[in-house]
């Protein structure tokens, strides 16, 4: 059983009234009951219909020691992983950081690991005005799990199902790199701290600035966790779409250019924990997207189209399918 069918199986339940978004996208979205409670005391009508839309994009998301994260990692650059991973989810429904409770299992009381860790999150926190109003400290295998909560307007966040064919693909940057990273460790080789591929693993940056202003201009996103196939599987599937992607559009790594091709594909269209965003836009908004690249330094790129049928295909440069059986990572498969 998949990490999805498991899901699917025992915990998504059919969609209720209650909730403007379940299981399923990078967050849940909710607004709150009580109409009364958003509306200021003497609220301008204008602003009534924000109002009701305004809500809460809610994720969750867990670290656990040697399947997330090699346990000599430094506690800093965990400290920073353990919310730019729930801030990517944020990013990728466009919404505005709030909040975020932290849960923790600690296996001992270390004080300089707490300090160097606690630095690492409140950095990135107080980058993004995400105050911590909560957690759970226990003892146990070192683990760690945050939920975050962002502003939104739940009818305009970015979700996975609203991507149209005929649109195109876009990803915020070069991918594969974390992969690497991994790969490069696990066959037991080590890379120089300097390496691009050492921050890009320990170091993610959650596209927040990208995510909100793509509310205006894409039509469906999702932040790449898992590999960019899987993960524009996810849209495709919720969207009710095909996606084709060009292999040769996609932005490749500097640092990893010089492998062989197959090896590059699986990394690049297939490695997890990167936190760039991929998403669906209009062809009519091309030179707007452009443009919003430029205004959060990234290059965007176009790297395929949304067509209608299922699935994701890889192209080559001729527009044959590219055939390497590259899957997206799961904790189950
Ligand atoms: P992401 O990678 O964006 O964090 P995941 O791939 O982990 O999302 O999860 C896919 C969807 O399944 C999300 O909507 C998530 O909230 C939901 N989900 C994951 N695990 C569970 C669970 N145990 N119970 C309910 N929903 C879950
Ligand atoms: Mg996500």
């Amino acid at each position: 059983m998949t990490e999805f069918e498991l899901i699917r199986r025992y915990f998504d339940r059919m969609p209720s009234r209650r909730v403007d978004l379940g299981i399923g996208d990078d967050c849940a979205l909710l607004r709150p009951r009580c109409q009364g409670a958003m509306a200021g005391p003497a609220s301008p009508r204008a602003s009534a219909g924000r109002q009701r839309n305004a809500g809460f994009a809610v994720s969750t998301d867990m670290l656990v020691a040697g399947r997330h994260f090699f346990e000599d990692v430094q506690p800093g650059a965990l400290g920073h992983k353990t919310l730019a991973v729930s801030l990517s989810d944020l990013a990728a429904m466009g919404a505005r950081p709030r909040a975020f409770t932290l849960a923790l299992a600690l296996p001992e009381v270390d004080e300089s690991w707490l300090e160097a860790f606690a630095r690492g999150m409140f950095e990135l926190a107080d980058r993004y005005d995400c105050e911590l109003i909560g957690g759970d400290t226990t003892r146990g295998p070192l683990n760690l799990c945050v939920t975050v909560f962002g502003d939104c307007d739940v009818e305009t966040v970015l979700r996975r199902d609203r991507a149209e064919p005929g649109d195109d693909v876009w990803v915020s940057g070069p991918l594969g790199l974390a992969a690497y990273a991994v790969r490069e460790r696990l066959a037991g080789r080590r890379l120089p701290d300097d390496h691009p591929a050492v921050a890009a693993l320990d170091r993610p940056t959650p596209r927040v600035e990208l995510g909100l202003l793509l509310r205006h201009w894409a039509s469906s996103a999702i932040d790449v966790s898992d590999g960019l196939i899987g993960d524009l599987g996810h849209v495709a599937e919720r969207s009710r779409v095909g996606i084709d992607i060009e292999w040769a559009r996609v932005p490749v790594p500097t640092a990893l250019r010089d492998l062989p091709a197959t090896e590059l594909r699986a990394l690049v269209l297939g490695g997890g924990d990167d936190y760039e965003l991929a998403f669906t836009s209009a062809t009519v908004n091309r030179s707007a997207i452009e443009a919003l690249g430029g205004q959060v330094g990234l290059s965007l790129a176009r790297v395929g189209s949304v067509r209608s049928g299922s699935g994701v295909t890889i192209l080559d440069a001729k527009h044959q399918v590219l055939d390497d059986a590259i899957r997206a990572f799961d904790h189950f498969a």
